[in-house]
Parts: structure tokens; sequence; C-alpha cells
């Protein structure tokens, strides 16, 4: 191209028209942003131009800056109207692409969310971490001391036969998958017993978890399942504290009228033990057809009792000093009563079904 005489109104003229025809030709913003490099950028020719006028003499130099600023303008009005056009039509199509039917049918992707025996358990310790208590876990696989010799069991006692604990080989070894949850209460009570014994910092623990047994896969049995249980060591607490803290357990899960009544019973690592049952939420008693409870009007929740010395002891922690009481139950047995679920095998198998109906908490 040519350099542009700032002199030449007809060269400058030229340039203008060349730039104005430039700016109509370009269809989108990008192309107009294109054509407004090549002709108001430090490339352009009347930017060469307006270079030169700097060189001239004065009479010259006022001539040449009036024909190149009038220039400029003309550009600079017709890239400003042009601009607006193309964003307008831009804006325009935005609206149009970007619109929804709300009318149109939904996708429903399905979302995954926890098992409804995950939520329960949690519900469960919500239950008493708002009391202040805390949350103990353990090892799945146990050592047969913290599992049974720990928690009173005799040596030759039934529980530890093989036809009701998985043993890990080699034979001897001493390790099992527990069989319940309770060698946790021990593992909780040996930690904890320095601030107890030194500081009077009383033991408050639930312990949920697997716990396992050789039953077979039916309709009440599973051989892998889920307890809760909960510990307290103090001074001076008595069965009184623990009718009171399993009413309000009770009331928590079942609302406002739930009971519990407790019946003797023989656990090794209570004295004295009972068996906890609860009033029937859905008949309170008062339906003999009452699919819920069997028309008894209280359903079996679970076991408690007074923690039996010699579980203190293999603690490290004085019976005479402190008194403690513990208690437990099946996550699936009180899913089941509180849902109305009929069959265990629906709680393992895993058919999204199953949980669906109990919603999608995450
Ligand atoms: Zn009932």
């Amino acid at each position: 191209m040519t350099d542009i005489n700032p002199l030449d109104a007809p060269a400058v003229d030229a340039a203008v028209a060349d730039a104005l025809a430039a700016f109509s030709a370009a269809a989108t913003l990008e192309e107009l942003k294109e054509a407004r490099l090549a002709h108001t950028g430090d490339k352009a020719p009347l930017t060469l131009a307006n270079r030169v006028i700097g060189t001239l003499p004065g009479a010259e130099k006022a001539a040449a800056g009036k024909n190149l600023g009038g220039a400029r303008g003309r550009i600079a009005a017709g890239l400003a109207a042009r601009q607006a056009e193309l964003e307008a039509e831009r804006d325009a199509r935005v609206l149009v692409d970007e619109a929804v039917d709300v009318t149109l049918p939904v996708t429903r992707g399905l979302t995954g969310a926890r098992h409804p025996l995950e939520t329960m358990q949690e519900r469960m310790c919500d239950v008493f971490v708002s009391m202040g208590w805390e949350v103990a876990e353990g090892p799945e696989m146990e050592a047969e001391w913290f599992n049974f010799d720990a928690l009173n069991f005799d040596p030759d006692h039934p529980a530890r036969e093989m036809q009701d604990t998985f043993f890990v080989d080699p034979p001897g070894s001493g390790l099992l998958l527990r069989t319940h949850t309770s060698p946790v209460q021990v593992r909780a009570a040996l930690e904890r017993r320095d601030a107890l014994v030194h500081h009077g910092r009383g033991i408050y623990v639930v312990c949920p978890g697997k716990t396992f047994r050789t039953d077979e896969l039916d309709a009440t049995h599973t051989p892998v399942f889920h307890q809760i249980e909960g510990l307290a060591i103090d001074t001076g607490l008595t069965m009184a504290h623990l009718k009171g803290t399993l009413d309000h357990f009770a009331r928590a899960m079942f609302g406002p009228h739930a009971v519990t009544r407790l019946r003797p019973s023989f656990f090794p690592f209570t004295e004295p033990s009972a068996e906890m049952d609860l009033r029937c939420f859905v008949c309170e008693g008062a339906d003999k057809a009452c699919r819920t409870c069997s028309g008894t009007g209280w359903i079996e929740w679970g076991g408690c009792g007074m923690t039996h010395p010699n579980v203190l002891i293999a603690a490290g922690i004085d019976p005479d000093k402190y008194t403690a009481f513990a208690f437990g139950m099946g996550i699936e047995r009180t899913l089941m009563f509180r849902h109305g679920v009929a069959d265990m095998r629906d709680m393992v198998e895993g058919d999204v079904r199953f949980s669906q109906q109990f919603g999608l908490e995450i």
C-alpha cells in the first residue's frame, strides 16, 4: 500500500471509504475487530500518514492535521455504529439460542445416596453426641482377649465355639472377627482410664460398627450386621442413670411418648443384666393384631446392665471406686421395626429400590 500524503484530500477520503466499507462488510464482532486493527491500528495508512504531519512546514501542518482529524473522526463514528449493530445482533441471537423451554419434559438422573443403615447409625450416634458422649470405633478383626476374656466370658463359654464365631487362621492365632462391638468398650475404657482416674473425667462413649457371626443369611439373620453400644463409667452411676439414658434415647428415636422397660436377664459382662423392651410406638399396646409388636405391646430392642466388676478390672479401673452401665442394640433390627422392613435380606442385597424408599439422604 502506498503512503498517503496527509495533504492529499481525495486520497484521505479514499482511505476513509475503504475503512467504512470494511466495517460494513464485517459480519461478526471478530471480523469487525480485524477491520478496526487494519484501518486504525499502528500500521493503518492514516496512522502512518499522521506521523508525517510533524515533519511538514507550519502552514501545511495545520491543513494536514485538520484533514486527518476529520477523517479519523468519521472512521471512529463508522466503527462505533457498526459495533453497536453487531452487538445488538449478538444479544438478540443469545436470547434465542439460550432460551429454555420450561414445558419440555425433564430427565430424572439418579443421584447416589447413603445406605439407610448408615444414616440410621449416624442418627443414633447423634443422640449421644448431643449429650456430650464420644463416638469410639475399633478394629473389626479383634483379639480374642478383647472380644471375650476382658468381657468376663468363661474360657469354655459356648459363644466362643466355632459355630458362632469366625476365627482367623491359623488356629490358635487368638484373632477373630468381633462378634459384638463390646471389645470397643474395653479399648475405649483403657484409652480414657488415666483421664478418669487422675482427672475425674467420666467416660461416656457410644461404639457403632460391623459385627460378625456364623449365621446363614435369612429373613431375620445375616452373618454381617451392625450394633451400637453405649458405655458410661463414672462415680455413683446406678441403674436409674441407665434407665434415664435409655428412655431419652427411645424418645429421640421414636417420639415423645416412647418408654422402655427392663426385664431381668443374664450377660457375662453386666451384673445385674436386663433385656430392654420398647413400648410399641405403633399401637401402644392397644392392638392385639399389631404387626409391629405381634400384639404384645412391647418390642425387644436390646440388652443392658451395670458393667461387671471384672470388666472394669480388665480395663484397669477400680470397681470399688467407679461404677458403670452399658447397653447395646442391633441397628438392622432398629431399622426393621422403625420402618416396617420385613426381611433382613432387603438390607444387604443392594437393590436400589429398597434404599430409595428412605429418600436420598447424603
Ligand atoms: Zn404394637
